[in-house]
């Protein structure tokens, strides 16, 4: 599960987050839905510790990360996928090598990375595009790739930073059902920020409301 308690982060005089409680169980896709500046992003990025909040906890799996540092910590980490709005891909590397890059800095052999690259690209849908760039894709696809990238290192959790809002509509609805898909078939606990409301009815099971760093609400969603 995942456990934010009294979370805090300041940027100067301005509390981001303050006092976030947030809990979510296992397998299910957690939705945070807010308006621009409502604290969505800050919120995801201390899930992982990209922020390191000024005080609470965050606890993923029973690990509190706030407690740990160094390797331990990126240990951690490494269980936490990430997507993004803007894929983040290094576009200079083929599809299958930006699938790659987690396995390399794992220290997996080529073959075990190949094959496991195949199947990564085969579980998003993507087995025909390994030898293409990221510039040759549409937007959906990066993603995809972007998906299949965050996937590689097994993760229990997968964090989603907006990453649909770059989107038309029936790619957005494409990219969910892929999300979705992986939350049933792997089990993936799965955390998205979104200022939509169409998109936390797509695919979440649970929605909290974010507004001025406070957590305003959280319900199930019907659907
Ligand atoms: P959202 O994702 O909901 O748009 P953010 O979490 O990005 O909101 O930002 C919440 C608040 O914190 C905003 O007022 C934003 O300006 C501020 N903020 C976010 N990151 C920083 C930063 N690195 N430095 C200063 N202020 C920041």
């Amino acid at each position: 599960m995942i456990k934010l308690q009294n979370v805090v982060k300041r940027y100067g005089d301005h509390a981001a987050l303050d006092g976030v409680d947030l809990h979510v169980e296992p397998g299910r896709v957690h939705g945070i839905l807010g308006r621009s500046g409502a604290g969505k992003s800050t919120l995801l990025r201390s899930v992982n510790l990209l922020e390191r909040p000024d005080s609470g906890t965050v606890t993923v799996f029973g690990q509190e990360l706030t407690g740990l540092g160094g390797k331990e910590l990126a240990r951690a980490r490494r269980r936490i996928g990430m997507i993004f709005q803007q894929y983040h891909l290094l576009r200079r590397r083929t599809v299958a090598d930006n699938v790659a890059l987690p396995l390399e800095l794992a220290g997996l052999n080529r073959t075990a990375r190949r094959d496991k690259v195949l199947q990564l690209l085969d579980r998003v849908g993507l087995a025909d595009k390994a030898k293409s760039y990221p510039a040759q894709l549409s937007g959906g696809q990066r993603q995809r790739v972007a998906i299949a990238r965050a996937l590689a290192a097994d993760p229990h959790v997968l964090l989603s930073d907006e990453a649909t809002s770059a989107l038309d509509p029936e790619t957005t609805a494409q990219i969910l059902g892929l999300l979705r898909e992986l939350n049933t078939e792997l089990g993936l606990t799965i955390l998205l920020i979104t200022h939509e409301h169409d998109v936390v009815r797509q695919v979440a099971d649970t929605v909290s409301v974010i507004e001025a760093g406070k957590i305003i609400s959280t319900e199930g969603v019907s659907r």
